[in-house]
């Protein structure tokens, strides 16, 4: 699975958006300057729930235990370009 296999890729946006702070801080899309809108995609991704069953019958989640297997990308949310060289920067910076 790829991201590029969806059907939001195509539209190439023509802006004119100036950039007054080239902070290292912040990740900007080299294709069309977004830095607001980005897609993680996790590919081969096992997500593990542990529930436990009530007296009642309902059920209470106790643990959620995700696995990734396979490669993480990190995606440009306006464009669809491959900004995985961010990736790291961007998990630092998610709080
Ligand atoms: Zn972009």
């Amino acid at each position: 699975m790829s991201y590029s296999d969806t059907t939001k890729v195509k539209k190439k946006k023509v802006r004119s958006k100036m950039v007054p702070f080239p902070s290292s801080q912040r990740i900007t899309c080299s294709e069309c300057n977004n830095s607001t809108e980005f897609l993680e995609v996790s590919d081969g991704v096992i997500l593990t729930t542990r529930f436990v069953q009530n007296k009642d019958g309902s059920f209470s989640q106790e643990l959620d235990d995700s696995q990734v297997l396979g490669q993480v990308k990190f995606y440009c949310g306006d464009c669809g370009a491959d900004l995985t060289q961010f990736h790291k920067r961007f998990l630092e910076m998610l709080f």
